[in-house]
């Protein structure tokens, strides 16, 4: 990584000349410099700068080669901004600032060049190869698709495009569905059904998670009262069918994150315990003092808390003591290495063994065929999803699933 380095030039010391290629900008620390550019009526004096001005950036930003010549006007020190530092702070933001500032730029030297009766001559921003700040023309795509996408999206939002699919939770010791987990699909109407890995990240830095959220806890708590409704009598007396909804960072320290669940809880009659809120290792991680008031929050109205993806992330359950935690979630690939590496084996053994002691209750993700069921009953999983119970599906065929199943243990 480059540090921030001071270069002292002399009166009259030439910085950087026409026609070079640039790689860096500078700022001015102390003295006087000239921007000076060669025309037909001879060399002409376009600015003179001085402390605190910004200079060679044009170059830097598009690698282009140097458009005026800088010249110190009196002993002076400037700042060198390399490429590098560039780079580090645009790969920290998002990539639709990186086409803008290439758009903008783009223009800004047309404009000078007509102006001076210069032919335009195009910055080199779609060659790849040995154009070190702008690197391909496919990020510049994906920017703009993703700026369109998140347009669509508030379309989406007003015109109720979303729909949820679910996917039961099998219980490990009856193999009787205990309830679902609610996952959102974006039914496009150019592109068709969207999966949430393409649209969710768009969501969560537009803020549209937050509306979005919402509508998927209330969607799936009415369909859960549908279905409490609707199988009851078909249901074991015992069981008491749940609804897991999924909820990202941003939404869990939303500040009326509480408030709706709770409004959703009394307009919906769906019963607290019933409702099990899903978040991340990273969500916790973020902000950890805010999402602990809202874990608070939620248990005192009685909703239960999964935490999801258990086993990709930190996996320290010694930090997530600190945190009001009902289940775990074991991560799919997890279950998936566990089948032939031993290790693997013994971290779900020992990870369900301290769950079960700090009172949480275990989840296994992924269960795609009667092996992987056979392994996380006898290592005491208490419940698990996947493949080889069912995909997720609307409810219409939730429906069917659950009169196919007439409480009946899955076959295995
Ligand atoms: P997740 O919470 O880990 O959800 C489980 C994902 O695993 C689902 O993908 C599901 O289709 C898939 N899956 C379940 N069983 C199996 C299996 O046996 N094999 C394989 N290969 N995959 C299985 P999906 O529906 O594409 O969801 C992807 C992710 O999007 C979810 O991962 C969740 O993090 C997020 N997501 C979905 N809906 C919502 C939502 O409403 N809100 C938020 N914040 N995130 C959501
Ligand atoms: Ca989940
Ligand atoms: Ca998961």
């Amino acid at each position: 990584m480059s540090s921030i380095c001071s270069i002292h030039y002399q009166a009259d010391d030439v910085i950087f000349s026409e026609g070079e290629q640039g790689d860096c900008a500078y700022i001015i620390e102390s003295g006087k410099v000239s921007i000076l550019k060669n025309t037909d009526d001879g060399e002409t004096c376009l600015a003179t700068l001085q402390r605190g001005d910004l200079f060679g950036e044009m170059s830097m930003l598009d690698h282009a080669d140097r458009t005026a010549t800088a010249v110190a006007d009196e002993d002076c020190t400037v700042i060198q901004i390399t490429q590098e530092q560039l780079r580090n702070r645009l790969d920290n933001s998002d990539p639709a600032l990186e086409v803008f500032i290439q758009l903008v730029l783009q223009r800004y030297r047309g404009l000078l060049h007509s102006a001076r009766h210069i032919e335009f001559i195009p910055t080199r921003i779609d060659e790849g190869s040995n154009n070190k700040i702008w690197d391909t023309s496919a990020r510049h795509k994906e920017a703009l698709e993703n700026l369109i996408l998140e347009n669509d999206l508030r379309v989406a939002i007003e015109e109720k495009q979303f729909v949820l699919f679910y996917q039961p939770i099998i219980d490990m010791d009856t193999l009787l569905p205990s309830g679902f987990e609610a996952l959102i699909r974006w039914q496009h109407p150019e592109h068709g059904l969207i999966f949430p890995d393409r649209f969710l990240d768009i969501a969560e830095k537009s803020g549209l998670i937050v509306p979005i959220g919402e509508w998927v806890a209330y969607e799936a708590s009415r369909a859960l009262s549908r279905l409490q409704k609707g199988f009851s009598h078909v249901l074991d007396n015992n069981i008491q069918l749940s609804m897991n909804v999924n909820a990202s960072g941003e939404q869990l320290v939303h500040e009326r994150f509480v408030a709706q669940i709770t409004a959703l809880i009394a307009s919906t009659g769906i019963q607290p315990e019933n409702l099990k809120i899903e978040i991340t290792e990273s969500a916790l991680v973020q902000q950890p003092e805010k999402a602990k008031v809202v874990l608070d929050g939620l248990k005192g109205l009685g909703v239960k808390t999964a935490l999801d993806d258990f086993g990709t992330g930190y996996s320290s359950l010694n930090y997530l003591r600190q945190f009001p935690i009902d289940y775990l979630k074991i991560d799919r690939e997890f279950v998936w290495s566990m089948l032939d590496n031993r290790i693997d084996q013994e971290i779900v053994v020992s990870v369900t063994e301290l769950a079960h002691k700090l009172g949480m209750k275990v989840v296994a993700e992924g269960i795609e065929s009667a092996e992987h069921l056979v392994m996380l009953k006898n290592m005491a999983v208490d419940y698990g999803q996947g493949y080889y119970f069912s995909k997720p599906q609307s409810e219409e065929d939730i429906c069917r699933f659950l009169q196919a199943d007439q409480a009946s243990a899955i076959a295995c």
